[in-house]
């Protein structure tokens, strides 16, 4: 690209671009990061400087970018058609592809409805809750359950559900009421780490709750064993299974929220898998299209999926459709996505990189420039220290930002979460690529701090 051709896109990228979660007025204060291709699990800006995307693009990728099975999946779809509308009217890629997540999502989910976002599959499975009590006559329970520090997306249903006190504050007079239980992470905290004991705490929390107001509550929402967007906060281990079993005893739906943890980031294809759960509801998005196209589902039980069942003139079907549900391009992709894990043996490899990046992690523990690091499967947060005070920066120093802009700088892409530095790259990461990341991390941490 030639230097003309830089300048103007950078000129109508900081005029016309509104960035999603961004400080518009910071951005351009120095060169906006434009990328203009990948290939595996690397992206090229318009400069053609090389970084290795260690957030696959905003935890979505999974197989690497331009991957030749998911290229040629789309592709071929293109040459029969692009979109056609699934109100009314279906496609074989929606059937296959529903028929496969079924097949490998917990036994016990049978439907599946499409949409494009993790928001929005969150969104319809707070619709569909709500519905589904109606439809049973039970209009009463209405009352949505969360955790503090939650996050379930940006739209104003999943926002609802989201306990980030920020959010809440600025958009909080739009919500619906949400019941709100401690997060898993911050109890676990509160008790010096013992897990089992934040476990049992926190499962009595819910029990309680459910006692008093079970007869209104819908359903409880919770993240798939982690609180991702809250800096990768692990729940102790038991917390999705004890909540199952208690959701059952009270006729309270239970609906987990996969988007982030779905398509094998915690070394099983779906979490729910590792604490024999299966949810009522279950809504998966991201990783789904392998990271290429806006997908997403929600998956019911046939008890959900029955309740909407009547004569026509009963008007209990579900009420929610868009214009691009089910885009064949994206469900070609997705089928894709979901026999390349087969084929190349991918689950038994993001086990082992767990266990390396576990290990490589360890020597973050006593760096004066960070905190404690944060794992959960394919998925970890370094929290960034002050070595003089040992605390994080004040908000506004944005001293995150700069170590990210230095990684970048070294050839690794990394985003911050709060105080912490977030790593969450595609499940086809490297032994080489792991070392890397964890390398240059450092190395942008200790510089930072040197500043
Ligand atoms: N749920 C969880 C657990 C997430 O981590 C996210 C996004 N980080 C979402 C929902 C929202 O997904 P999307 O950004 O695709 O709307």
């Amino acid at each position: 690209m030639s230097p003309e051709e830089i300048t103007i896109l950078q000129e109508w990228d900081r005029r016309h671009f509104w960035h999603p979660f961004t400080q518009m007025a910071c951005w351009g204060d120095d060169d906006p990061w434009i990328i203009e291709r990948a290939e595996g699990n690397y992206l090229y800006d318009i400069h053609g400087r090389k970084a290795l995307d260690a957030i696959a693009s905003l935890w979505c990728n999974v197989h690497g970018h331009r991957h030749p099975r998911l290229d040629a999946a789309l592709v071929g779809q293109l040459a029969k058609v692009a979109h056609s509308t699934a109100l009314g009217a279906s496609h074989p890629e929606a059937i296959r592809l529903a028929r496969a997540l079924v097949e490998q999502t917990p036994r016990g989910l049978e439907h599946v409805f499409f949409s494009e976002d993790g928001a929005e599959a969150v969104e319809i499975a707070i619709k569909m809750a709500a519905q589904y009590w109606q439809n049973l006559g039970r209009a009463q329970k209405r009352l949505f359950v969360s955790v503090d520090d939650a996050y379930h997306g940006d739209t104003v249903g999943a926002s609802s559900l989201g306990g980030f006190p920020l959010f809440q504050g600025v958009y909080g007079h739009l919500h619906f009421p949400v019941r709100r239980l401690p997060s898993p992470w911050a109890l676990q905290q509160q008790f010096e780490g013992d897990a089992q004991r934040a476990r049992v705490v926190w499962l009595e929390k819910l029990a309680e709750l459910l006692e008093q107001e079970g007869e209104q509550i819908a359903a409880l929402v919770l993240e798939g064993g982690v609180q991702g967007a809250a800096g990768i906060l692990p729940y102790p281990p038991g917390i999705l299974r004890g909540a199952a079993e208690l959701c059952r005893d009270f006729a309270v739906l239970l609906v987990v929220d996969e988007v982030a943890t779905g398509f094998g980031r915690t070394g099983s294809l779906f979490y729910c898998e590792q604490e024999g759960v299966c949810p009522d509801l279950l809504a998966l998005g991201k990783g789904i299209s392998g990271g290429y196209l806006p997908l997403a589902a929600t998956l019911s039980t046939d008890a959900i999926f029955a309740a909407f069942l009547a004569p026509f003139g009963e008007a209990k079907q579900f009420y929610y459709g868009h214009t691009y549900t089910a885009n064949p391009l994206a469900c070609a992709v997705a089928l894709a996505n979901l026999e390349v894990f087969a084929e190349e043996k991918v689950l038994p490899r993001v086990s082992q990189r767990i266990l390396q990046l576990h290990k490589g992690l360890e020597r973050f523990g006593a760096l004066p420039v960070a905190g404690l690091p944060r794992q959960f499967g394919l998925m970890a947060a370094i929290p960034l220290r002050d070595p003089h005070s040992g605390r994080s920066y004040p908000y506004g120093d944005r001293r995150e930002y700069r170590v990210c802009r230095r990684a970048r700088e070294r050839g690794v892409y990394l985003r911050p979460l709060g105080d912490a530095i977030v790593l969450v790259p595609p499940l086809s990461v490297t032994a080489d690529e792991i070392d890397t990341i964890l390398r240059v991390l450092e190395e942008s941490m200790i510089e930072e701090g040197q500043a």
